[in-house]
């Protein structure tokens, strides 16, 4: 039997890739990528020459099956996302799924991932926390915010730039304008920086400033 690999990749600062992570691209038969385009360049700038076939959201759940012969024909696959650790906002968990009940030994070698960084950076308790990911853009949105409204765990949010401001104003009104966040950006990049402050006074602050970046929404818990 093949195994599976996943594999973190920087999220912002070629730095953060391990050696280890190299080395298992290196080795691996295929290595299966969200964007063969994006990851082209990380693999160029590592001098790694793995082929490379897609593996993304849209096409997952007509390739697992024939990934999982391959593995169980001795094949070693790799997966990469466009960016972190893959399964975290990222495809990956059907093909794990798919493995574990075919019996095929997993790996996931740890590295860079947003919110991790992003939720120690907040100064929240950072003992317990859930992780909320995208919040649904339409169907189910309120639903999911009223479902945290009693929630006394810090809160992790992913959230694209254009929607942080909505994301924002929505906090204010499930969960009060008084209530803390911290709002990290650009990562482990050149313009990383952390807004921290009530829901109020970060609002103010990107409507003033208007969010560009990539962007880890960190909420207080309630009580
Ligand atoms: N798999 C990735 C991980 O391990 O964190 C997440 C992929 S998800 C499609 C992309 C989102 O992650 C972005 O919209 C942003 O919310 C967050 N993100 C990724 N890189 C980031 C960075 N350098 N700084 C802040 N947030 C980041």
């Amino acid at each position: 039997l093949g195994e599976l690999t996943l594999v973190p990749t920087p999220i912002g600062n070629l730095g953060d890739f391990s050696p280890r992570s190299r080395e298992a691209l290196e080795k691996a038969d295929i290595i299966l990528a969200e964007d063969t385009r994006t990851s082209g360049k990380l693999l160029k700038h590592f001098e790694i020459t793995t082929p490379m076939r897609s593996y993304h959201m849209h096409n997952e759940h007509k390739v697992v099956e024939g990934i999982i012969t391959a593995l169980e024909q001795g094949a070693n696959y790799a997966l990469i996302s466009d960016a972190g650790t893959p399964g975290i906002s990222d495809p990956g968990f059907l093909l794990v799924r798919a493995c574990v009940e075919a019996g095929i030994s997993v790996q996931c070698l740890p590295g860079p991932v947003a919110l991790i960084p992003a939720l120690v950076l907040s100064g929240f308790p950072s003992d317990r926390f859930v992780f909320e990911g995208f919040l649904p853009v339409k169907k189910g949105r309120q639903t999911r915010l009223m479902s945290l409204q009693e929630e006394t765990r810090t809160m992790v949010f992913y959230e694209s730039p254009h929607k942080l401001i909505k994301t924002l104003k929505d906090f204010v009104s499930v969960f009060g304008a008084s209530r803390k966040v911290s709002v990290s950006r650009e990562l482990s990049k050149l313009y990383e920086e952390t807004i921290r402050g009530s829901l109020a006074e970060v609002l103010e602050h990107f409507e003033q400033q208007a969010p560009r970046g990539e962007f880890v929404l960190v909420l207080q818990g309630g009580g």
